[in-house]
């Protein structure tokens, strides 16, 4: 069993941006430059956007963060996002969700430039995405894809089982392993919260995605011998043995499943890292102005 270190690749992959980054520098241009806007206190939130500003640290881009207030309305959200729309010496942002219940997240997603929208949430990237054109692509799915390739896993002719259908992971991770593409031509099949017979669909996957939110749901009766294993979950559980009182797990029962694996995603450690490296990536293409509209 092979467990894939997202760490150490992003590790790896920072390093590389950071050689490019040099050159930009060397040239006596300005580095790539990402900022990120936080709104209220969210703890995930917060941890987040602040791996966010220090893997931009790393990689010598620099980075500006925007914080305001629980309170923040909506008028005052979009105007921060128009402000950086047309600021030229931002290349990319993000606005960290999920925002406070008063704000509408489509109206503020949709006023994002999608030039500038590296997280790849506008429906013009999305759309690209889906048609397969040059986009911004969202962050975890584009991070699984890396893990996927620099570990040589083969996704052409492999069913893929992907569990959960968010518009942030399950669904472009579907729409991206299944397309014409080295690290796609996988036979995908969709499974969320209204499938019936999970089991009956994980057990017969070469390779499966978990992207639920729930602790532990994917058990080692769920799984085939020789599966890989991309656990997304990222769920805070109870437990008294750590000083925090609490400690992180996966969608995956890690200790169960690992063991009947091919290769797994442990957590912490696995896809998280990856997510992170993916923005940075996707704001290195927005400082080259990559993509053309
Ligand atoms: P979401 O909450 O938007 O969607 C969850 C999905 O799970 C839904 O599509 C739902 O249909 C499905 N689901 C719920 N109960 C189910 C059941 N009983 N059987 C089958 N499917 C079921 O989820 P999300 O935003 O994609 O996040 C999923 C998890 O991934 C969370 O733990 C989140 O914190 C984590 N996450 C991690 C990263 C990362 O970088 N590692 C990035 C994004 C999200």
């Amino acid at each position: 069993m092979v467990v894939l270190d997202g760490k150490a690749l992003s590790t790896t992959i920072k390093n590389e941006i950071r050689v490019e980054v040099d050159q930009i520098i060397a040239r006596g241009e300005r580095p790539p430059h990402l900022a990120a806007v936080l709104v209220g206190n969210n703890p995930a939130s917060e941890a987040y956007v602040g791996n966010k500003v220090r893997s931009c640290e790393q990689v010598g881009f620099s980075s500006t963060l925007i914080r305001r207030p629980e309170s923040t309305t909506e008028e005052e959200l979009l105007h921060i996002v128009r402000d950086l729309n047309e600021d030229p010496d931002v290349d990319g942002f993000i606005v960290q969700l999920p925002l406070p219940q008063h704000i509408n997240e489509e109206k503020v997603t949709l006023a994002i430039d999608p030039k500038k929208d590296v997280d790849g949430f506008h429906p013009l990237n999305f759309g690209r995405m889906a048609q397969g054109l040059p986009a911004y692509l969202p962050a975890t799915p584009q991070g699984i894809l890396l893990l996927l390739e620099r570990n040589d896993i083969e996704t052409s002719g492999q069913h893929v089982v992907i569990v959960g259908r968010s518009n942030i992971v399950g669904t472009p991770m579907g729409l991206l392993l299944s397309r014409k593409d080295k690290m796609g031509n996988a036979t995908v099949t969709m499974t969320h919260s209204r499938t019936k017979d999970l089991a009956s669909e994980t057990r017969r996957a070469d390779i499966i995605v978990a992207a639920i939110g729930i602790p532990h749901f994917i058990t080692a009766d769920m799984v085939k011998d020789g599966v890989v294993v991309i656990d997304v979950g990222i769920n805070r559980i109870a437990d008294a043995s750590r000083k925090s009182g609490s400690r992180l797990v996966g969608d995956v029962d890690y200790d169960a499943v690992a063991p009947k694996s091919k290769a797994i995603t442990p957590v912490p450690g696995g896809v998280g890292p990856m997510t992170v490296t993916a923005l940075m990536l996707n704001t290195l293409k927005a400082r080259r102005k990559e993509i053309s509209y």
